[in-house]
């Protein structure tokens, strides 16, 4: 079966970001979901209330047996918390997956402000884990993080492609989501090309989980076998509705809408 796809992130007890949004997007978008656990949030739509890591060995026995047995045609990784947890995590691609697909989302700050990434592990991150990905997806305050900047204007998004792309990924999907203004744009940039995707914005608070279903969405379009520009298409065009159809669970930042 084509289309298995190896997702490495944190559990959202509030189902609407991390490994459930994950899950949920493989599966509505026809591909099979496998999950290797980093770290377990109690977590609601109001925010992250607590984080438990897992233990690194056992992240590394969930990345071998899923693996050894089932195989990936892609990789997704989100939520890492700590440097060892990044360590473990690199170790264990090369271990078990040297040469499979990964799409890496940059995870650093729930939209409620917690953090989900220690801040002494973007070093780790950048070193380690950016230069086996496939491709990474920045929003522009990791972006920001990542190059040491402070990106706010589509200038500033442009004239950063080039210090993302050399923190070595094979190419960077820049979000532009906190772009101020009504248009929203996204960059891709790759060793060879440059695409530009802009959509007007949809006012709405229901947006809790849209980094981590993108993420997925685009690990699952190329695990299915799409070039990454129309992997990324799709799952743009997914996330969009899904916001779109949100069913505005909870009090704060509501779950999206995968079953679309
Ligand atoms: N919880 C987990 C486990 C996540 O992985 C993420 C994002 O990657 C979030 C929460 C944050 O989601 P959002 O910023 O969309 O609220």
């Amino acid at each position: 079966m084509k289309g298995k796809v190896l997702i490495i992130a944190g559990s959202d007890s509030g189902g609407g970001a991390g490994i459930q949004a994950d899950i949920k997007a493989v599966t509505c978008l026809g591909g099979f979901a496998m999950t290797a656990i980093t770290a377990l949030t109690a977590q609601n739509t109001l925010g992250v209330h607590g984080v438990h890591p897992v233990p690194e060995a056992f992240i590394r026995q969930q990345i071998q047996v899923v693996m050894e047995d089932l195989g990936a045609n892609a990789i997704k990784i989100g939520m890492l918390a700590t440097r060892s947890i990044i360590a473990t995590v690199a170790q264990a691609l090369a271990d078990f997956a040297p040469d499979v697909p990964v799409v890496l989302d940059t995870v650093m700050v729930a939209k409620g402000g917690h953090p989900l990434l220690e801040p002494e592990a973007v070093e780790a991150l950048k070193a380690e884990l950016l230069p086996r990905a496939t491709v990474i997806t920045p929003n522009l305050p990791e972006a920001g993080v990542l190059i040491g900047q402070t990106l706010t204007t589509e200038q500033d998004m442009e004239a950063a492609l080039p210090a993302l792309e050399a923190l070595a990924a094979q190419a960077v999907l820049l979000k532009g989501g906190h772009l101020e203004g009504d248009t929203l744009l996204d960059m891709l940039v790759t060793a060879d090309s440059l695409h530009r995707f802009t959509d007007t914005r949809l006012e709405t608070r229901h947006t809790h989980g849209t980094g981590c279903t993108l993420a997925s969405a685009i690990a699952c379009g190329l695990a299915q076998g799409l070039p990454l520009v129309e992997a990324v298409v799709r799952a743009r065009a997914y996330v969009r509705r899904a916001i779109e159809l949100a069913p505005g669970y909870g009090n704060g930042h509501g779950p999206l809408n995968h079953a679309h």
